[in-house]
């Protein structure tokens, strides 16, 4: 088997050393070049499946460092794309560039990548590739089996897994859970030192300035800004006469126990259901893609719909929820009902057989088809496992711009170059592992395409008495060649997102501080969250985790145990109503964000929280 593995040369942003400069640009001098972590997992998976690994990067001459790592454990080729033609790519014109050298190099089997990277996050490239090269996909791996022409790919979903069967030729990204990297030997690394690197420019792959470079990225960036961190003025226990009980006193005061108010579940009339009639006007400017979990619209959906409210008039036009599904598995009623309540004008179904369980092949065909004979503004999605690897899949298709993992979006006006664009969305994501907010464009190419973090808009009821409309599906065999062998998932006791109360706990917690933490939640009735460090050491799971790569919360009490208020951390709980840190360090970056604090040890401030509860909040339990 042949393999390529497309690598990426990134700054190292683990340990900070990334900034905004004044004039809004990015500061990367302290961040020394290395291999984006996640593409030596996949760099490792080739060279375990396939007989003949050819590296392949996209980037300046620099970039060869990596490309002589990947030689040095053990990759028989590797080919670097470089011209100056290329600088400014956006993901798009970067799976154009990639796509053709894959192409170039001819005769592979199968191309692996990251599923994300370290820079930009966006986890779009593989997928735009697999598009441009008309293969099945399969992202976010953590084991692969080659069996006969196919490939099993176990890909890790919220809460559990699904393995899929993909024909070869196909592309895989592959997760930090998988394939653990190997070192290189002396004898590698002289090899790799001596091998020669086969060097290609645009030309040599046929794309040209419309392809590739700036001027062709239908995305733009039209600003950078450091990540907002606010400074809360946190109070601390012990200090200046306040104590434990004058806490509780201040949280029962601040609404911190409460319960979160219930979503109206009345809808404005019954829907218009118009299944089987023809297509009237009067189509939906902003769409949003619905996602299922067991057969019902999925949380992120909803919380989706609701903000898309608040856009579509400034958009001009109203909200389309666009549903896939088979009768057989979702109550259809139940879920247009869902998406009424929520603010869906339209509901656009597509019922088939085929679209019975997620796969990104025919759901992407599906939702183009519409797009494209529909013309949406806007169309968004929830940043889940299925969005991101839906998304870009349907960008690739429509030939559009696509905005991952936003945290806010906005419309407003945008002008360059004596050119305004008027009621363009403002898509604002984290990039440079949190450090930087960059707010991205797409001011030409329809429609505008984003996901979004589930967690970061607020579930509003906003009623309405929607059209139905059916959509037309029409899937070739190409479109139904992955095939789903199962799917295995237990989301349910670990799902922070609707959470009041979490406590969460970090690294300063060992395995007693790790019990304090939950005889705390089951005192408050609260969920139990965690730190990456947390999860690293063992004492979370996954699911568990809060932050930039792992859940968005917004709770109306948040308690961070032992944990330091990394960036990462904080983009996912900042939002929450209250925060109490508990932390031995008294400049631990967590009190600029907590409304409370303790300097304590977690052995000793938990036990003492919990008594002040059931001092101050005898009901508690
Ligand atoms: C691309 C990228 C994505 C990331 N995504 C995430 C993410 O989604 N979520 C996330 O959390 N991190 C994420 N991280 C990691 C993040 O940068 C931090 O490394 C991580 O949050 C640290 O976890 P921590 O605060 O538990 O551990 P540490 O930073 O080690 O902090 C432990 C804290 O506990 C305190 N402490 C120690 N012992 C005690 C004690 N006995 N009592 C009280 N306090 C004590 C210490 O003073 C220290 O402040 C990401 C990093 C990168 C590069």
């Amino acid at each position: 088997m042949r393999a390529v593995v497309l690598l990426k040369q990134v700054p190292d942003l683990r340990l900070g050393g990334v900034g905004v400069r004044a004039d809004g640009t990015i500061d990367r001098a302290a961040a020394q070049p290395i291999t984006n972590p996640a593409d030596l997992h996949a760099l490792e998976a080739a060279l375990q499946l396939a007989d003949e690994v050819c590296a392949l990067s996209m980037g300046p001459p620099q970039a060869e460092t990596t490309l002589r790592d990947a030689l040095a454990v053990g990759a028989q080729r590797a080919v670097l794309v470089c011209d100056h033609l290329l600088a400014g790519s956006d993901t798009w014109a970067t799976a154009n560039a990639l796509a053709a050298a894959v192409r170039w190099i001819g005769d592979v089997d199968l191309v692996l990548c990251g599923i994300s990277a370290l820079d930009g996050e966006t986890g779009q490239v593989g997928p735009s590739v697999a598009q441009r090269l008309d293969w099945p996909q399969a992202t976010g791996c953590e084991s692969l089996t080659v069996d006969g022409p196919s490939l099993i790919a176990r890909r890790v979903v919220e809460g559990g897994y699904e393995r899929l069967r993909l024909p070869l030729p196909a592309l895989v990204s592959v997760g930090e859970t998988g394939f653990e990297p190997r070192y290189p030997t002396l004898p590698g690394r002289r090899r790799a030192a001596a091998a020669v690197i086969e060097r290609v420019g645009a030309a040599d792959l046929g794309v040209g300035a419309a392809d590739v470079g700036l001027a062709a990225s239908p995305t733009k960036v039209a600003k950078m800004t450091p990540s907002p961190f606010p400074d809360r003025g946190c109070r601390f226990v012990d200090r200046d006469g306040f104590g434990f009980d004058d806490l509780i006193r201040e949280l029962i005061a601040r609404g911190a126990f409460d319960q979160r108010e219930a979503v109206a579940e009345d809808v404005v009339g019954a829907p218009v259901t118009t299944i089987g009639a023809p297509v009237h006007d009067g189509d939906a400017s902003l769409w949003v893609v619905a996602q299922m979990v067991d057969g019902t619209l999925d949380r992120a959906t909803l919380e989706l719909l609701s903000k898309a409210t608040t856009l579509a008039p400034q958009l001009g036009g109203g909200v389309g929820a666009v549903v896939l599904c088979a009768d057989a598995d979702v109550d259809v009623d139940a879920s247009v009902m869902a998406a009424a309540r929520h603010g869906a004008d339209v509901v656009y179904l597509a019922r088939a057989p085929a679209l019975a369980t997620y796969r990104a092949e025919p759901f992407a065909r599906v939702i183009a088809d519409a797009a494209v004979a529909r013309r949406p503004n806007v169309v968004l999605f929830a940043a889940t496992t299925t969005g991101r690897d839906l998304a870009p899949r349907v960008a690739s298709l429509l030939g559009t711009g696509l905005a991952a993992d936003c945290t806010d979006l906005y419309v407003d006006s945008w002008s360059r170059m004596g050119v305004t664009y008027e009621q363009l969305l403002h898509m604002v994501r984290p990039a440079m592992a949190g450090g930087v907010l960059a707010t991205c464009l797409c001011p030409r190419a329809r429609p505008q395409m984003a996901t979004v973090r589930p967690g970061v808009f607020e579930l509003r009821a906003a009623p309405r008495r929607p059209r139905v409309v059916p959509l037309d599906v029409t899937l070739s065999p190409a479109d139904l060649r992955v095939e789903v062998l199962e799917r295995r998932t237990s989301p349910a006791d670990v799902d922070l997102r609707d959470a009041d109360v979490v406590i969460a706990g970090g690294a300063g917690c060992d395995e007693a501080g790790w019990h304090l933490v939950e005889a705390l939640a089951s005192a408050i009735g609260g969920r139990v969250a965690a730190s990456r460090g947390a999860v690293e050491a063992g004492l979370a799971v996954r699911a568990q985790q809060v932050g930039q790569t792992g859940a968005t919360v917004r709770p109306r009490l948040y308690v961070a145990c032992g944990i330091s208020g990394a960036l990462q951390h904080a983009v996912g709980m900042q939002e929450s109503a209250t925060i109490i840190a508990i932390n031995r360090d008294p400049n631990a970056a967590i009190y600029r964000l907590a409304h409370f604090g303790i300097v304590a040890d977690v052995r000793e401030a938990v036990p003492e929280l919990v008594a002040a509860l059931g001092r101050g909040r005898p009901h508690a339990g």
